[in-house]
């Protein structure tokens, strides 16, 4: 017999069940919603397909009143609203994309307490207009989504949120309950401050998601490597391709396409109209492979994506940690997979330096990227240094790249030194810099036009380095880039010299590096079957 009525069931549990159709409660929701439903405010840190939803879902309807959720994703509300509207939910949303008939049909629904849940655009609450309609009905919590946002130097801040730090002012006997998929002790931190949330419990859930497979390759053919990923492991799977660029995600979509791959492209340079469309053929059929650039994903319930791959560096973990946790919410194995090369960290540090804002804010982009380049060059589990980034310990996890196939360190002082000496010998006898291409075939002692126009061929360094292959230089000169033993300087990726430098050429510092395992997506399947 279940207890359906049970004296011992919590009403949240009943409406977890009669309501949502789910037996039980995931890890951390019962004690969030308890508190919630008591009254209490609280910080939800919850990997992205942890459950948030319910966390405030379930309170807003055990309490008296409307529970009102704040949410920058506009587009989502529709979908958000129909989804609780086939479970019986009364739940209608307000924002600026509806006509001024539908948006009074909403207010006279929340006013008259016909509603269980109304969800907000954060712009809204900016208006007094909505402010006073909120005073005129019952509002039984605030539920602040993708909480980061108020973040200031995140890189998903929204000036509107800020404004949020007044509804505990306004309101101040209503809970507030503010959830975040993104969050380092630090962010975590400005959330709770900029929302005015210093009473407030907070709930860390474990980020740890152990049916994804992390690996991090270096990129040589990104291409191919991505269509022999997708070809090998995830042949008709759903997956996301993340690109950096509106270009690179045009291409990559053809390309996969040309390939027999059912690919569709996702960037903000579409029109309105295509993004939708493309985001409900994703969400709707199987198997289908979306390219995207960031724009695309927040807020996205999918279950059974199987794989997300970069073809470009994140730009933070946090980023990092988001997207590739669109995969496998389902609880199966699935893969996160990123290509990196030398030419992301060139181009990174490029976009740094010439970017907008102070000093301060590229210190902490350069900051992130330090963090994100980290993970890439670790010898480490890779799970255990995603967790440590969010201040959790974890265990060696068997189930990523260089748990797989261990990744060693080598001792790279010589080939150093040979990089490091030909920056030095074309600054100081030729007053020259080069980007790492040329450089890379001066050690090689490729007589291109280049060298010959330039009369590199005459540098005593020329020919010097034949030992390694060119993907082995260039690996080389990446992991100078991230050691900070080269810098990039100027619009064309050129290298130069750092104080560091001085230490390596005058044989004080010894040089280590990761050594590439030879094949890690082979090795990584054979560990799964
Ligand atoms: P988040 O907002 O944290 O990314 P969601 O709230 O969208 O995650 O939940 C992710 C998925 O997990 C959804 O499909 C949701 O219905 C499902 N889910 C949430 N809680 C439970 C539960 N207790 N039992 C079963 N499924 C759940
Ligand atoms: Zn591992």
């Amino acid at each position: 017999v279940t207890p359906e009525n049970g004296p011992e069931m919590s009403d949240a549990t009943r409406v977890l069940r009669r309501v949502f159709g789910y037996d039980s409660f995931r890890d951390g929701q019962q004690e969030i919603i308890e508190h919630v439903v008591a009254g209490g405010d609280a910080l939800v840190l919850m990997p992205t397909g942890g459950g948030k939803s319910l966390c405030y879902q379930i309170p807003a309807l055990v309490r008296k009143g409307v529970g009102v959720v704040v949410s920058p994703l506009i587009a989502l509300m529709q979908d958000q609203v129909d989804a609780l509207t086939a479970l019986g939910v009364r739940a209608g949303f307000l924002n600026s994309t509806q006509e001024f008939e539908e948006r009074r049909q909403v207010e006279s629904a929340f006013l008259s307490g016909e509603l269980d849940l109304l969800y907000l655009a954060p712009e809204r609450l900016r208006l007094d207009a909505t402010l006073r309609l909120l005073d005129s009905g019952v509002v039984s919590l605030f539920a602040i989504d993708e909480a980061h946002c108020v973040a200031q130097w995140g890189h998903d801040f929204r000036p509107d949120y800020l404004a949020l730090s007044a509804l505990h002012e306004r309101w101040p006997d209503v809970p507030r309950v503010a959830l975040t998929a993104t969050a380092t002790p630090a962010t975590h931190a400005e959330i709770a401050a900029r929302l005015n949330l210093q009473d407030a419990r907070h709930f860390v859930a474990g980020f740890d998601r152990p049916n994804i497979q992390y690996r991090i390759a270096p990129k040589n053919e990104p291409r191919r490597q991505l269509l022999e990923l997708i070809r090998t492991e995830h042949p008709g799977d759903a997956g996301i391709v993340y690109c950096l660029s509106r270009s690179s995600v045009e291409k990559i979509a053809e390309f996969l396409t040309g390939n027999g791959v059912r690919a569709l492209p996702y960037h903000a340079g579409l029109d309105a109209r295509t993004r939708a469309e493309n985001q409900a053929r994703f969400l709707r059929e199987d198997g289908l492979v979306m390219v995207a650039t960031i724009a695309f994903g927040m807020g996205i319930d999918k279950p059974d994506v199987r794989f997300v791959a970069h073809l470009d560096l994140p730009k933070s973990v946090e980023g990092y940690y988001q997207e590739t946790g669109r995969a496998g919410r389902d609880g199966l194995p699935s893969t996160a997979w990123l290509a990196y090369g030398l030419q992301d960290v060139v181009q990174q540090r490029k976009m740094i330096d010439t970017s907008e804002g102070d000093e301060t804010h590229r210190r902490r982009l350069a900051g992130h990227l330090d963090a994100m380049l980290e993970l890439c060059e670790t010898v480490e589990c890779r799970r255990v240094r995603l967790l440590a980034y969010f201040g959790q310990r974890g265990e060696p996890c068997g189930n990523c790249d260089t748990c797989l196939s261990p990744a060693q360190s080598w001792d790279a002082t010589v080939p150093a030194q040979k990089v490091l000496s030909t920056v030095f010998r074309l600054m100081r006898e030729r007053r020259q810099k080069f980007g790492a291409g040329q450089i890379v075939d001066i050690l090689l002692g490729r007589k291109t036009a280049k060298v010959i126009q330039f009369d590199h061929d005459a540098l005593t360094v020329f020919g010097v380095g034949t030992e390694l292959g060119e993907a082995e230089w260039r690996g080389v000169v990446r992991q100078l880039l991230v050691q900070g033993l080269l810098a990039v300087e100027g619009d064309y990726g050129t290298l130069v010299l750092t104080d560091a430098s001085a230490e390596v050429l005058g044989r004080r510092r010894q040089v280590l590096m990761r050594r590439e395992p030879e094949r890690p997506a082979r090795a990584a399947k054979a560990a799964r079957q």
